[in-house]
């Protein structure tokens, strides 16, 4: 092993301990999305404290971290109390500590707040300082102006990287790396035990071996704490304090040493625990002004002792500063950092004044060993709102560190990431899993969802709920632990707080995932195998696999929630907003609008819970269509089982046509194929949970927690044979590990036998074509495979006027409804005059068990059909709601959108544009500004509140049918402008493609 260096402006050392064999990441350019005075990195109180003093001081800021929300000195540590003497020390501080609407009295002994209340103070005060901010963004580089001295950083997080041009950086992270960048000389960290601190709320004492002090004066106010009746304990704040060894000063010397601490503190009886140690560094900076003194107040301290010696433009902000260790413990608490941080950002905003950026910034480079590597990133959109700048600014060559070398890296330790580490390593592999929270189980820990929703409970999962029920009281926090505590056994590493954030690969094969650690290393954990367990494809994504989120032809997701978390609670499900996973800004807001709404709880998940995200397609992609006909594969590796939960409208024209046969009461059972985890062309790498290859109506049978686990343990086994055998994923024989599977209880006997159902027997599609006359029978059959279904489908329509008792005008209708679906124009005189001399609200008969309204299907399908003739029934029918007689019903409002458009006639623009002023239906974007406008119906006990999301969709489709029809008065533009520059990135992102690409793939029907 040797140590590489990665600083490059002045060659200083950096601490990335790598092992051999960097690889050269080749030249390339980033986008430039804030031009800004000042620059903050992190996140802590005093980072925050210095973004709004340098903001008063009327400088331009941005701050930047990588944690998911502000306060990780606070609400990040669990230290969440002040002394007496620190509360009145800022108003910050009041605010921290003061429940909302109430001033903290002066208080005599230690006074506590909440994890949420920190954030929300935090969220409060950049928002009033005008300060824009970006959660999840790790900044991995410094960019350098013409003369060599830094001026900005690039940021990476979910959306790709982004450059940051500032004047004066603000280095306010645990480990300064951006200052090393810079060319900062840092004392040694020399390997050793450390003295750490870690806090746990819990019914009894860990045994940390070390000192546990139990805070008696910490009181949880009734609201924060939510325990069963049948859950006996009494929250209680434990401090453990004991020696941790770290190996050196690198991230994965950090990742252990964090596993280590759980190791020591977890009780069955936790209730929650901090994200990270509290821990006094014994590295600092050498500034040209050192502070001798070991205890000095916050105004008294030198702010030189902030400075690196010999580079301007930059200051490190917390314990890494020029000081005395006793007094970079003071530099760790909040009421100190704050004062200093107001003082510093003040200093900074001088400083701005006076510099100016000479020439070009760019990201130096570094020389390299060896060829350009082929590396890939992950790639998003960021919101208008985040972004201030343009351009874009070069990067040069250089060298990644090699962080380390396994045989399979899990991206993502979700509900299907931590079985598969866990499978991993009890099959003997090396195994490493990144994950960006800092805890495992992802949706099913972190998001609150505590309990199953259906799925097969049997094979690998048994055993997980065996192991959590003997881990803990608390599921949430027992299970995060099982899987910690069983991957550890098996010696697998785990890094939290760590993202994936690129691909690196030799031709088609992939040989490393790229990774962003907490301390803002960018580098390369080689491996023989990836599994992709982000939920989101990221890893596929970033490799160039397709991948689908976004309906081209309109609006369309799945609810969103963040789960309020109370201490001991079994669970918080909620869906109130629509979210696009790859866009970081989006995130980022959607997780402080939650947490500016929430009143009362212990805290906000840090994880934004969605049910639906970006999806490889694979090479198979599982269809609904797929179940509902009962398809076997050969391959069938996780049977999944779930009612239809599909949290929004799904997509398929099958579900709009009559929908019998899902209604919520009935529980299927979807086959998945080991190819629908298997990308298109990338060796080494399967896709599994949320973001395998299955349609959006698909995932709502198969996205069940059960499922993944047992499937995520089953992608273990895959990567097992393969690298047993020498092959590829792609070519393991697959009977061999559907047996490993059967063994282990996840797959019955029975599919060792079956084979491909499809294509459907000549049979099966001719008893569908004839059962479809009755109340719509074997329509899955028929809409699976159209192509064959059609000749039959005209047939049959043709042969009801042959009958003996004459064509039987329910029938005939039946036929030219679904040839109209299908495309077949052949029956819309039928469909327009039944259109034509009904109202919206006639349905099929009560015991049709239809799920969708008569007159909408009959809407789309004359869309569908294409026939021209339709557009005068169309037009009365939009002109119904505009009367006002009707409701401007979402649904409604979706056939009349797409029958326009795919009708295409701009006669139908007029009919849209008045639906749009009906009183409600348009003016819903909303801005990023003080105060952020709450989602309507939002409470913090609430599980649902449909009304933004319904409203939002039916206004952005509206507008982009209008717009795609040739628009009406510049209103479909007017309203698409303003979606644009929503900092709700769902909508915003689509809005933006309609105005790119009105004519776009959205024209045409499914
Ligand atoms: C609100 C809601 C309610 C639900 N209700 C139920 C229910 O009641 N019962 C049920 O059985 N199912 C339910 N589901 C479905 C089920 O919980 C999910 O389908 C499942 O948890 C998704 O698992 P996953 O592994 O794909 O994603 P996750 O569990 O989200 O795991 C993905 C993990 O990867 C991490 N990650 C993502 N990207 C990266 C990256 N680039 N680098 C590093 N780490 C990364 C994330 O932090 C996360 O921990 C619900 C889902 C939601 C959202």
């Amino acid at each position: 092993m040797r140590t590489t260096c990665i600083a490059f402006l002045v060659g200083a050392l950096a601490v990335v301990p790598s092992i051999d064999g960097g690889i050269v990441e080749p030249e390339t350019t980033v986008p430039l999305i804030q031009d800004v005075d000042v620059l903050v990195i992190g996140g802590t109180c005093g980072a925050v404290a210095a973004a709004e003093g340098a903001a008063q001081s009327g400088a331009k800021v941005f701050l930047a971290t990588p944690g998911l929300c502000l306060g990780e000195d606070v609400a990040g540590t669990l230290r969440v109390w002040a002394e007496p003497d620190e509360i009145g020390s800022s108003d910050l501080m009041g605010r921290l500590f003061a429940p909302a609407g109430q001033e903290v009295a002066p208080a005599t002994s230690r006074i506590y707040t909440t994890p949420l209340r920190v954030k929300k103070a935090l969220d409060t005060t950049l928002l009033k300082a005008g300060v824009r901010f970006l959660t999840g963004a790790y900044a991995t580089d410094v960019l350098s102006d013409a003369s060599g001295l830094p001026a900005g950083a690039v940021l990476c997080d979910r959306s790709g990287r982004q450059a940051v041009r500032a004047k004066v950086i603000i280095d306010a992270t645990a480990r300064g790396r951006l200052a090393r960048l810079a060319g900062a000389e840092f004392t040694p960290f020399p390997g050793g035990a450390y003295s750490v601190s870690r806090v746990v709320i819990a019914g009894s004492a860990p045994e940390c071996g070390g000192t546990v002090t139990r805070h008696d004066e910490w009181r949880p106010d009734k609201d924060v704490v939510q325990l069963s009746s049948k859950t006996t304990i009494t929250p209680g704040l434990y401090e453990c304090v004991f020696p941790l060894p770290f190996a050196d000063g690198g991230p994965r010397a950090f990742a252990e040493a964090e596993q280590a601490a759980r190791d020591r503190t977890f009780t069955a009886t936790q209730l929650d625990a901090a994200d990270r140690v509290c821990f006094i560094p014994p590295d600092h900076v050498k500034s040209a002004s050192p502070c001798a003194k070991e205890r000095a107040t916050a105004d008294e301290l030198n702010l030189g002792a902030l400075r690196p010696a010999g580079i301007g433009g930059v200051y490190v902000l917390g314990p890494l500063a020029d000081v005395p260790r006793p007094l970079a413990a003071e530099l760790a608490r909040p009421g100190f950092a704050i004062r200093v941080g107001a003082r510093l950002g003040r200093q900074a905003a001088a400083d701005a004044k006076s510099r100016t950026i000479t020439g070009e910034i760019r990201r130096a480079g570094r020389e390299g060993h060896g060829a350009a590597a082929d590396v890939r990133e992950v790639r998003g959109t960021l919101t208008q709102p985040f972004v201030a700048a343009t351009g874009t600014i070069p990067c040069e060559a250089r060298e990644l560190p090699v962080l380390d070398e396994v045989d399979v890296i899990v991206a993502g330790g979700g509900t299907t990431g931590a079985p598969a580490a866990i499978g991993a390593t009890r099959h003997g592999l090396r195994t490493v899993v990144v994950e960006q929270l800092h805890e495992l189980g992802g949706v099913q820990t972190a998001g609150m969802i505590c309990g199953y929703y259906y799925g097969n409970r049997r094979g690998f999962t048994t055993e997980i709920d065996e192991g959590v029920a003997a881990t803990g009281k608390v599921k949430s926090q027992s299970k995060a632990e099982w899987y910690r505590r069983t991957i550890r056994e098996g010696k697998g590493s785990i890094w939290f707080g760590s993202m994936v954030v690129g691909a690196w690969l030799e031709g088609t094969r992939l040989r490393g995932v790229i990774v962003a650690t907490p301390d803002g290393t960018r580098g390369v954990i080689r491996a023989k195998a990836v599994i992709d367990a982000s939920g989101n494809a990221d890893v596929a994504a970033a490799a160039g696999e397709p991948t689908e989120f976004y309906h081209p032809e309109e609006l369309i997701g799945q609810g969103v929630g963040m789960a309020v978390i109370r201490l001991g609670a079994g669970g918080h499900n909620n869906d109130f907003a629509l979210i696009d996973d790859t866009d970081a800004s989006d995130l980022c807001f959607f997780g402080l609008r939650t947490r500016l709404m929430t009143e009362g709880g212990w805290d906000v998940s840090q994880l934004v819970n969605s049910r639906e995200r970006r999806r490889l397609v694979g090479v198979f992609q599982v269809s609904a269509l797929d179940y509902l006909t009962a398809r076997t594969f050969p391959d069938t590796i996780i049977q999944h089982r779930s009612r239809f939960d599909l949290h929004g409208s799904p997509s398929h024209d099958f579900f709009y046509t009559k929908n019998i046969r899902t209604a919520n009461h009935v529980t299927l059972e979807a086959n998945g194929p080991y190819r629908s985890l298997l990308p298109k062309t990338t060796d080494g790498l399967l896709v599994v949970g949320l973001g395998m290859s299955a349609t959006r109506d698909a995932m709502a049978i198969m996205r069940m927690q059960p499922d993944l686990q047992n499937q995520g343990y089953a992608a273990a086994c895959a990567v097992q044979l393969a690298l047993a055998r020498g092959c590829e994923l792609r070519d393991i024989p697959v009977r061999e590990l559907q047996r490993q599977l059967v063994d282990k209880g996840i797959l019955p006997e029975s599919v060792l036998g079956e084979e491909d159902s499809y294509p459907l027997p000549d049979a099966v599609l001719k008893l569908a074509s004839h059962d479809v006359m009755m109340g719509y029978g074997g329509l899955p059959f028929l809409f699976a495979d159209p192509q064959r279904a059609k000749p039959l489908l005209l047939a049959k329509y043709e042969e009801l006027s042959t009958h003996s008792s004459g064509r039987d005008p329910e029938v005939s209708l039946i036929y030219a409804h679904v040839l109209a679906m299908l495309g077949d124009p052949v029956g819309v005189d039928e469909l327009i005059a039944w259109v034509a001399t009904h109202g919206w609200d006639d349905k099929w008969p009560a015991d049709s068990g239809a799920r969708v309204n008569r007159m909408e299907s009959y809407v789309l399908a004359l869309g569908r059909a294409g026939s021209t003739k339709a557009v005068p029934a169309i037009l009365a029918k939009g002109q119904e709601l505009c009367d006002g007689k009707k409701s401007v019903s979402a649904s409604r409002c979706r056939a009349l959108g797409l029958a326009s458009v795919t009708l295409g006639d701009p006669a139908l623009a007029g009919m849209l544009a008045s639906l749009l002023d009906q009183p409600g239906i348009a003016g819903h974007a909303i801005r990023l500004a003080d105060p952020i406008p709450p989602v309507p119906g939002y409470d913090s006990r609430s599980n649902y509140s449909q009304q933004e999301k319904m409203e939002v969709a039916r206004e952005v489709n509206l507008a982009a049918a209008l717009y795609r029809l040739g628009d009406h008065d510049g209103k479909a533009r007017a309203i698409l402008d303003a979606y644009a520059e929503d900092p709700r990135g769902f909508c915003a992102n689509y809005a933006r493609r309609i105005l790119l690409d009105p004519a776009g793939r959205g024209t045409s029907p499914r």
